[in-house]
């Protein structure tokens, strides 16, 4: 009948639903998949996004429409237009939030995700024994469950982790590794040309190298397990103006659009330990970070008691300052963080933390405005990873659900894990900005209650400031501030 839904079924497959082997409920359906402009452009994204997001959804319909599955492949409109074309709809449940009403509008049929070793019920079983939440338990928990890193009832090596061994900075002569890139195929450069007509989005398309395959996926794993894995956990921390990979692996992005799966990793790099090429405290740190923290994030952000879009535990409400749009800024570290990633849509987890979120934490900076900014210029942002990261974690504004202390630190620190301060107009004891605000941060939240004990290291180092001190640190940033919010 003229204009009744089509009664065949379909799958549906997200841009970040890329698995390889689609999922039981897909038998004998159309894979439905649909790059909606609207979608892509709620938010104006880093070029380079799209181009991943587009060319790796092109390249998954191409590979499992050889595999003999029937693909229905859709650009340019809009997914709410096409879902309601269809009648029977499953799709793995959505990640983003943003997109389950849609979805429950059309009657879509949700099966689970396959990408946790935790379902959505086990961590609400979880967090109602843990309403205080802390990863370190949750990470033994997970490991005793599954045998992660285990020797029967004791961590392999005898050590829950190694963090005493690694954290440490680049040796004077590191010198980096050469970046694995992927060269555009026939594909992604038709999604490029495209992109490149799209007015308003952050960096370009140009130099794009990103993996948009799972072959890309498996090669960049392998690249990571062979040359970076062994030096990963020592050097985690570290950063460098020659360097700005380190040996972080990049697998948060294909990751994060499924090309690969957290379990496969996992298992390379475990691999690695017992053939005896990486030692247990970078293979430790690796697994934790992607079956520990990526996931336990996840949870934390889904079942937050409060509301993410308000929540600003310790009241901050200066505005953004306009170089995180164009990294000019005499700050040497924040300038080359802040470069780099609207110049590739990527900079690695420390740069993120303790440079970008660490200004914007002690600057007063609305949690929600750092957010945004995250969520749009890195190409591995999505909703349900930036969010409980950037206003958890790095901001503090969930008032620690996610993180026991706020992250916050000196020059100092980034003097000791960088060579960013030399060649800096600034000096790491006197007028660097980090210090001015570093302290200042400390003297407004002193004799906060809330704040006294996860603060409480910090706060040792101010007991020995006295009056003169404070005040002057207090001036300076009163002069700072008006420079960078005129
Ligand atoms: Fe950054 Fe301060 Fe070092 Fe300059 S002196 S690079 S502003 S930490």
């Amino acid at each position: 009948m003229p204009g009744s839904p089509d009664p065949r079924p379909v799958h549906l497959v997200l841009g970040d639903q890329l698995w390889a082997r689609p999922p039981a409920a897909a038998a004998g359906r159309r894979l439905l998949m649909v790059e909606d402009p609207g979608l892509a452009t709620r938010r104006a994204y880093h070029a380079r996004k799209l181009v991943l997001v587009w060319s790796a959804m092109r390249h998954y319909a191409d590979e499992r429409r050889a595999e003999g599955w029937d693909i229905d492949y859709r650009i340019g409109e809009s997914l709410d237009t096409v879902l309601a074309e269809f009648a029977d709809i499953t799709a793995i449940r959505p990640r983003e939030a943003g997109i389950r009403p849609l979805l429950a509008r059309h009657g879509v049929v949700l099966v689970d995700d396959p990408g946790w070793w935790t379902s959505p019920e086990d961590f609400g079983t979880w967090l109602a024994r843990h309403p205080a939440p802390r990863m370190e338990n949750y990470w033994r928990d997970l490991r005793r469950r599954t045998g992660l890193l285990m020797d029967g009832k004791q961590p392999v090596g005898g050590r829950w982790n190694y963090d005493d061994e690694n954290r440490k900075p680049f040796p004077k002569n590191h010198v980096a590794l050469p970046k694995p890139s992927f060269a555009p195929d026939a594909t992604t450069r038709a999604v490029m040309d495209h992109v490149r007509t799209l007015p308003g989005l952050i960096g370009t398309v140009d130099g794009f190298d990103l993996p948009t395959t799972r072959t890309d996926a498996l090669a960049l794993l392998a690249d990571f397990v062979a040359h970076r894995l062994p030096w990963f956990g020592p050097y985690e921390d570290a950063m460098s103006s020659t360097d700005p990979i380190g040996y972080h692996s990049l697998l948060s992005i294909p990751l994060n659009l499924s090309l690969i799966s957290p379990q496969e990793c996992v298992d390379a790099a475990i691999a690695a330990w017992r053939a005896g090429t990486a030692p247990i405290a970078s293979v430790e740190a690796f697994v934790r970070q992607i079956a520990g923290w990526r996931e336990y994030l996840f949870h934390l952000w889904e079942q937050f008691p409060g509301d993410w879009e308000r929540t600003n535990a310790l009241e901050q409400e200066r505005p953004l300052p306009a170089f995180f749009w164009t990294g000019d800024t005499s700050m040497r570290c924040l300038s080359i963080a802040l470069r780099r990633v609207l110049e590739t849509g990527y900079g690695h987890h420390i740069e993120r933390l303790m440079v970008i979120g660490n200004f914007a934490l002690m600057a007063g900076v609305r949690p929600q405005e750092v957010n945004a900014w995250f969520h749009q210029c890195y190409v591995d942002a999505y909703e349900w990873v930036v969010t409980p990261n950037v206003v958890g974690m790095s901001q503090y504004a969930d008032g620690g659900w996610v993180a026991r202390k706020p992250y916050v630190a000196s020059g100092a620190y980034i003097d000791r894990m960088s060579d960013y301060c030399k060649g800096c107009a600034h000096d790491p004891k006197t007028d660097c900005p980090f210090t001015v605000l570093y302290w200042s941060f400390l003297i407004d939240r002193e004799h906060d209650p809330r704040l006294r004990e996860p603060l409480m290291r910090n706060l040792f180092g101010l007991a020995r400031k006295d009056a003169d001190e404070r005040a002057r640190w207090i001036a300076a940033r009163a002069r700072l501030l008006p420079t960078w919010n005129p």
